[in-house]
């Protein structure tokens, strides 16, 4: 099963190498032979330089004219002359092609770089989102079935529908993510831009972190009455999925923590918490659409990569700024920083 697999991603490999292979070999192969072709139109321009001045030395001996008689002379230099301007010519000629044919090569690989980064992370997307939409729907059957089949005492079936209704949530916040990354796609689409109470948003969504992830403990300094002009379902995502994540990339017991303050001219809400961390140079990818820290096929954290792009596109349509820092002692922390109402 093993070697199969090993088997098939060698094949796989190959098959996406083996374009760049072709393309290197064909780039390689229009360098050297340019290069030779420039190499031989100077040596034979050379060539029949030297042929024209024995040329011209013969004629001019018949005429009995000496080498070193200034007519002689004048007639030599005005074929080197040519000779130069045809190598300076070959020379500023092949510089512009092989400048051209440069810029094409990169642009080319960037293109295929970009092509290849897509494709891997629509893979990752999909073999995410597959397990993300299977695992709930199955313990939700398997709950509704345990339920038909045998009464049970109400303790254990408050937990089993608990348990249903904190899958369906996911469910529906995971269709949600979805639904938005398709608005986002939609360029036409325009997001509603309605008074929102900030406050009571931020601190629903944190108490309902709070209820789901009991073993995390989440602290809030929320102050009241801020308010915020926006799309409620759009913002109500932004902070859903920082609060999702803090609680998926830290350790049980660890500290979560949510403040929101207006300031003079800002609606600044932080968002940090205890976790793993995210390395420097990963910070400028992780809000790329499906982009997820380190490898699909050994990643034990459920998700899809869609999160933190929604957070930017969202931040970015209210024309906010994201400011990623290291909590201390460790963790992450996220700043969003809102432009008050009435300065937008
Ligand atoms: P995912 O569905 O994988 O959580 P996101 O777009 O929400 O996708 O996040 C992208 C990646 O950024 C995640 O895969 C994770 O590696 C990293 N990440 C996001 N938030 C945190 C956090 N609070 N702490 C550590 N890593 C994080």
């Amino acid at each position: 099963m093993a070697a199969s697999a090993k088997r098939t991603q060698q094949n796989n490999s190959w098959k996406l190498n083996r374009p760049l292979l072709i393309f290197s070999v064909l780039v390689i192969y229009i360098f050297a032979s340019f290069i030779w072709w420039s190499y031989l139109l100077v040596s034979n321009n050379k060539h029949t330089l030297e042929q024209s001045i024995t040329l011209l030395e013969l004629q001019y001996e018949a005429r009995g004219i000496a080498s070193d008689n200034p007519l002689f002379l004048k007639a030599k230099n005005k074929l080197e002359e040519q000779y130069q301007t045809q190598v300076m010519m070959i020379i500023g000629e092949g510089a512009v092609f092989l400048i051209l044919l440069g810029v094409a090569v990169v642009q080319i690989w960037r293109s295929y770089r970009t092509e290849l980064q897509l494709a891997r992370q629509q893979r990752n997307f999909l073999l995410s989102i597959t397990h993300e939409l299977k695992s709930p729907l199955a313990s939700i059957k398997l709950a509704l079935e345990t339920m038909m089949r045998r009464e049970l005492p109400k303790e254990k079936r408050d937990k089993i529908v608990q348990n249903t209704l904190s899958d369906t949530n996911r469910l529906q916040g995971l269709v949600g993510d979805i639904l938005l990354a398709a608005r986002f796609e939609d360029h036409s689409f325009r997001f509603a831009k309605d008074r929102i109470l900030f406050s009571d948003l931020v601190e629903e969504i944190a108490d309902k972190i709070a209820h789901n992830h009991a073993q995390h403990k989440v602290h809030t300094d929320i102050e009241q009455n801020v308010y915020l002009m926006g799309d409620k379902m759009a913002l109500t995502s932004l902070v859903a999925n920082l609060l999702e994540n803090a609680a998926k990339y830290s350790p049980p017991n660890s500290r979560i923590e949510v403040a929101l303050h207006e300031e003079r001219e800002h609606v600044c809400l932080t968002i940090s918490d205890q976790g793993i961390g995210i390395p420097e140079t990963e910070r400028q990818h992780i809000f790329k659409k499906f982009y997820r820290i380190g490898n699909e096929d050994t990643r034990e954290t459920k998700g899809t990569g869609l999160g933190l792009f929604l957070v930017k596109e969202v931040a970015d349509k209210h024309g906010a700024t994201i400011k990623i820092k290291d909590n201390i002692p460790q963790g992450t922390r996220f700043d969003v920083i809102f432009p008050l109402p009435t300065t937008i």
